[in-house]
């Protein structure tokens, strides 16, 4: 099974001199396709800047990252952009919807520009809706509803596109209990269904869900334990 994340000596090094962070010191890691995945440390370990990296939001200072089987240290800035947007579905803290529209057209967004036309675009957001169990809520404008349903529409959002992972920084971070389990068994249910899933988290009750958790102490991979053979060939 091709990888969704191949990641070798992976470092990524703020500043230069003696101000320097070393803030990812050779990070290996593979990820399969149908994984769920939890990435846990303490605050300034190295996640939020590793997954910058996973996500291609920002490039590595050396080391070698495919993803889904393109290397990322090839592509200038546009290239990267494309490869994001076709192959990642980001999840943050923040819902970041847009208010005053509604949840239906929210989803559909990320595929304005994908030279789909309306009706076929319409009918995938309102399959996204449905996935994460919002198609009687599709018409609602965000502020008509909860944390956890907001949460949810970010996420099918996030999956219209087909993407061949969902990126996730801190998902339940603004969620109360019951807004958090609704979000964690949408995450269930996607990976159930053959979604890869890479979920970064400080809180157990999240990484209870996934079926490998990573654990990363300054700047490196210090444990994996796979609870699950789930997507593992
Ligand atoms: P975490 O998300 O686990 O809290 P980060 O990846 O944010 O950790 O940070 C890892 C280390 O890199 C920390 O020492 C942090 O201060 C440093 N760091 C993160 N981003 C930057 C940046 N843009 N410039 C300089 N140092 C940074
Ligand atoms: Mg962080």
């Amino acid at each position: 099974m091709k990888p969704v994340i191949a990641v070798s000596a992976l470092r990524k090094t703020y500043g230069a001199g003696d101000t320097a962070v070393h803030a990812l010191r050779g990070v290996e890691l593979t990820v399969l396709p149908g994984e769920y995945v939890a990435i846990m440390g303490a605050s300034g370990s190295g996640k939020s800047t590793l997954l910058n990296m996973l996500g291609c939001l920002d490039v590595p200072t050396s080391g070698e990252y495919l993803l889904d089987g393109f290397s990322v240290a090839d592509l200038n800035e546009r290239q990267l952009s494309l490869l994001r947007n076709r192959k990642i579905g980001f999840i943050f803290q923040s819902f970041n919807l847009v208010p005053r529209t509604s949840a239906l057209s929210n989803v559909e967004l990320p595929l304005v520009y994908s030279g789909l036309r309306r009706g076929p675009r319409r009918a995938r957001a309102l399959a996204a809706l449905e996935m994460v169990g919002l198609t009687d809520r599709a018409k609602h404008l965000p502020n008509e509803l909860s944390g956890g349903q907001q949460q949810r529409v970010a996420v099918a959002r996030a999956l219209v596109t087909g993407p061949a992972m969902l990126l996730a920084d801190e998902p339940t971070g603004n969620l109360d209990r019951a807004s958090t389990a609704e979000v964690l068994g949408v995450f269930d249910r996607l990976n159930a269904l053959g979604r890869t899933v890479v979920v970064i988290t400080h809180e157990d009750e999240v990484a209870a869900h996934a079926h490998r958790v990573i654990r990363v102490d300054d700047g490196v991979i210090v444990a994996d334990d796979r609870r699950r053979h789930v997507g593992v060939a």
